[in-house]
């Protein structure tokens, strides 16, 4: 029997998938979103809105049209016997299908107590270094993932000197060697230099990072950009199984009956083991999986799509496959300058630095 009443816990982009879906599948029994913000849509933020105030509006979500309750208070804990979820606002709210989408949180490395780590996760972290960004003369991120060279990316577009630190080779564990040194020879043309360490935040407020060799990097701006941690404090006494992340099927079941979770909150159990892959487009793909299942309808979206977006030095990069990238690729279409349509082996098609849409990337793949 379908559920007459499902509570969603984080309104962003899997939570609001969720909320969607149900509605335009025709679910018309209670929905109540407990989210203290308003959803946020985060891709622009390292991108658009670390360049532009008048993008910070676009970045927000609105649910009015979906007739919900908004509790607008955080989740503070599940008692799976009563189904019931518990706000931090007094609040209870029982539930017969529960969706977990609370996403995750920056990862920070400060010393315990040390102030003035920045982070990117949230539209007032952007507008904060933004701001920052436009007075800085040198900034020093540590992290060379794909946010940590947008952020690179937004700083010197700014006119900030930019280093980026890293102890492993910049985005090699998400683009294997062949694109990441393609993009760093871009980023480099920006002024951004790299240089290969661990690295630890020094002063009080934080004013530069210490590396390996001892030398201190001083900088106006720090950013952190070391990764994000699910959001699963709130579940601590619930019962649910996590395992970096709130463990869940491919039909984005947990381990508890009638609880479903989706999104950056979450991990994948597979029948290579558990994976964890918080991009967008995963977010959106478990939100469908969510209300497909809570309806009882068939499962169409794989549980993990593999596709991702990003943009650093100005070159936009599409992937539709898994990562990282081994080897080197096939040239299907060159544009110049390493720039293309790119193919390894059978199993992952990118755009690099050229317009192609994902429908159109998803058909070249299936022509390999
Ligand atoms: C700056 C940035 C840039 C990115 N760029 C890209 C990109 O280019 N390409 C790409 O594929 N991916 C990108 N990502 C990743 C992508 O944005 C995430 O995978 C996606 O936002 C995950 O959505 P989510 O709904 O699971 O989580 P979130 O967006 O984190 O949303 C979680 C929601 O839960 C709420 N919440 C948290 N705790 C509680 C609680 N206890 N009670 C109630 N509500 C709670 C929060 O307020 C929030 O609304 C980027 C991420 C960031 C931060």
């Amino acid at each position: 029997m379908s559920p007459r009443d499902v509570v969603v816990v984080g309104g962003s982009t899997a939570g609001a998938t969720v909320l969607r879906e149900l509605r335009s599948h025709g679910y018309d029994g209670r929905l109540t979103l407990v989210d203290p913000e308003p959803g946020t849509n985060r891709p622009p933020l390292s991108k658009a809105v670390l360049a532009d105030a008048s993008a910070e509006p676009s970045v927000l979500m609105d649910h009015t049209s979906l007739d919900l309750e908004h509790v607008r208070a955080v989740a503070t804990g599940l008692d799976h016997a009563s189904r019931t979820v518990f706000s931090a606002d007094g609040g209870t709210h029982p539930f017969d299908a529960l969706v977990i989408a609370t996403g995750s949180r920056a990862r920070r490395i400060a010393a315990s107590g040390q102030t003035g780590e920045a982070v990117l996760r949230t539209v007032d972290d952007a507008r904060r270094l933004r701001e920052r960004f436009a007075e800085a003369r040198s900034a020093v991120v540590v992290g060379a993932g794909f946010l940590g060279l947008e952020v690179a990316t937004a700083a010197a577009k700014a006119g900030a000197a930019v280093t980026v630190v890293d102890v492993d080779p910049p985005l090699e564990r998400l683009l294997g060697p062949h694109l990441a040194s393609s993009v760093c020879q871009r980023a480099a043309t920006l002024g951004i230099v790299f240089r290969r360490s661990g690295a630890e935040l020094v002063g009080e407020p934080v004013r530069g990072v210490r590396l390996e060799d001892g030398e201190v990097l001083v900088a106006d701006v720090v950013v952190s950009c070391v990764g994000d941690e699910p959001v699963t404090d709130w579940l601590r006494d619930s019962g649910l199984e996590i395992d970096g992340g709130v463990v869940i099927d491919d039909r984005a079941r947990t381990s508890l009956p009638d609880v479903y979770a989706a999104g950056d909150a979450v991990v994948v159990r597979t029948g290579d083991g558990i994976v964890r892959a918080p991009f967008w487009a995963n977010a959106v793909t478990q939100g469908r999986v969510v209300a497909a299942s809570i309806l009882g309808q068939p499962v169409e979206d794989p549980i993990v799509d593999h596709y991702f977006w990003t943009e650093i030095a100005g070159t936009a990069i599409r992937v539709v496959g898994p990562v990282p990238l081994v080897g080197d690729p096939e040239v299907l279409e060159d544009a110049g300058s390493g720039s293309g349509l790119l193919a390894w082996g059978s199993s992952s098609v990118v755009a690099y630095g050229i317009r192609r849409s994902v429908p159109k990337l998803r058909a070249a793949l299936r022509d390999l």
